[in-house]
């Protein structure tokens, strides 16, 4: 059977096409790489996506008005963002929970350890595994085709058309395809080629996968090669400091160290290298991965005494415990001398004012460099503690180039056929940086589109296919 639409991905951006375009009446087949128990990408590990609303909408709070959000992007992105693809997305964040509710998704309010996000994040109930879980049932439930174990190797192109796809020799054809198939962050070759040597250490080979193993890019690749329009830097991608004890794939949200902005970071000389406070860390929680992995060794370490505790959500392992600062020094095998100054330096030069991190406080330091900006507070109370830091990738930005109708372009010229979403083309509206929840809106707002450009353009195929016959 040759079917209207195929989509190749089985994560939100994917089952978002295939519920769009099954529910436009098209017959849709879903390729997933993964065997049925890990299906869902990345996304079975997300907790919650950005939503723009203009008052309180049921688990939002306050107001999260469109210019904020795009000021919130723009920012984070430093401009490097499409403004007509990101305004669409903002918009379409407003409006797209009924829809996902309709496919079984429930929403909570944040639980308390979420990051200043009750007012701009909605949080899936039972994380992204439920999101994803709810989506294959209701797509099943309305007659998609789902195969597992089905990592699509090539793309059978006409002239910048989408003809078939191929699974090894095995040959898939459909009217028309729809690409969601993740980004490169679990192709290790790739990453060495993109980060490139330091001191003859290849610098990706100490990076962690946060999310799934299924991620490597092989069609990513395979369109750029075969001349698709690319857009993004291979280097940019979501990146977190993660516990240096995370396991290589799937350590998922657990891992994440989120104390960085109420102490310091040192590297492996024991010396700090960059703001800890420069601003709310669901905002900068996204560049501490790329600034440990600029580090030597790519190891960086989170400093913190005990008044930092019960402020943070903690990571799943404990932090490394002492009574004193020489001990915390010793115990992670830092030149003690160094740590000391470092931490002398910076207690010596905190100015404390009035303490509180839901706000951007007044506490800073005064002649260090680097500076540290916000909740600067001398770290002098024991017991202290200390968590190992790794780069953790989440997602790779680099992507195919796509318009308002999320179509995949040769030579400035969109495909009639072929679309994206997702983190394929998240490189559009996410040239760096990120803000929380981002990735999920823009998924879910191209997942949407692409499902149903796709259902459309194969209604029109399909039609042009039985007057031809009629003829
Ligand atoms: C730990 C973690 C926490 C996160 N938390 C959040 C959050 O709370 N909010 C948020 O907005 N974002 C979050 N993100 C980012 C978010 O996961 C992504 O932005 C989003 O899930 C991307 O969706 P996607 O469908 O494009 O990719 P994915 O969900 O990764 O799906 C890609 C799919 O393609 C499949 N695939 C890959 N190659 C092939 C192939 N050749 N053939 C067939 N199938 C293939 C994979 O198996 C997978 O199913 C998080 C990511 C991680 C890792």
């Amino acid at each position: 059977m040759k079917f209207d639409v195929l989509v190749i991905g089985g994560g939100n951006a994917a089952l978002c096409a295939a519920l769009m375009a099954r529910e436009a009446g098209a017959s849709v087949l879903l390729l997933e790489a993964s065997p049925r128990e890990w299906r869902g990408g990345n996304s079975q590990h997300t907790r919650n996506l950005r939503c723009m609303h203009d008052g309180p909408q049921d688990v939002l709070v306050d107001s999260y008005p469109e210019e904020e959000f795009w000021q919130d992007l723009l920012k984070v992105t430093g401009g490097i963002t499409n403004e007509k693809l990101a305004r669409l997305v903002i918009r379409a964040s407003s409006s797209c929970r009924d829809w996902m509710r309709k496919h079984g998704v429930h929403f909570q309010p944040p639980l308390s350890g979420a990051l200043h996000v009750a007012r701009t994040n909605a949080f899936f109930m039972g994380g992204g595994k439920a999101l994803v879980n709810a989506y294959y049932r209701s797509a099943e439930a309305l007659g998609v085709q789902i195969r597992y174990n089905a990592p699509v190797d090539a793309i059978e192109l006409d002239k910048g058309r989408f003809v078939a796809a191929r699974i090894g020799s095995e040959r898939i054809e459909a009217r028309t395809c729809v690409l969601a198939a993740g980004g490169f962050e679990s192709n290790r070759e790739w990453l060495r080629e993109a980060w490139g040597q330091i001191n003859g250490e290849w610098v990706a080979d100490n990076f962690l996968i946060r999310g799934t193993r299924f991620n490597k890019g092989t069609l990513l690749k395979f369109m750029i090669d075969a001349g698709a329009d690319a857009i993004g830097d291979p280097t940019q991608a979501h990146m977190v400091a993660i516990d240096a004890r995370a396991p290589l794939y799937d350590g998922g949200i657990c891992t994440r160290v989120d104390c960085v902005s109420l102490g310091v970071v040192v590297n492996s000389h024991a010396e700090r290298f960059y703001d800890e406070g420069e601003d709310f860390w669901p905002k900068r929680y996204a560049i501490w991965g790329r600034l440990v992995a600029q580090q030597p060794g790519q190891i960086g370490y989170s400093i913190i005494d005990s008044k930092a505790i019960g402020r943070f959500m903690p990571p799943v392992f404990p932090g490394v415990k002492a009574a004193s600062l020489p001990e915390l020094a010793q115990k992670l095998g830092l030149d003690e001398q160094t740590f000391m100054r470092t931490l002398n330096d910076y207690n010596a030069a905190c100015r404390v004012g009035t303490f509180d991190h839901a706000v951007l406080d007044d506490c800073h330091t005064e002649g260090l460099t680097p500076s540290k900006t916000h909740w600067a507070r001398p770290i002098d109370t024991a017991p202290f503690y200390a968590y190992a830091l790794r780069p953790g990738v989440t997602f790779t930005y680099l992507g195919l180039k796509v318009n308002e109708q999320a179509a995949v372009h040769f030579g400035g010229e969109p495909s009639p056929n072929l679309f994206v979403a997702g983190e394929m083309m998240a490189g559009n509206v996410l040239g760096k940086g990120y803000t929380a929840g981002v990735g999920m809106s823009i998924g879910t707002a191209f997942g949407r589109i692409a499902g149903t450009q796709a259902a459309q353009a194969a209604m029109k195929i399909k039609q042009k296919d039985t007057e031809y016959a009629a003829a």
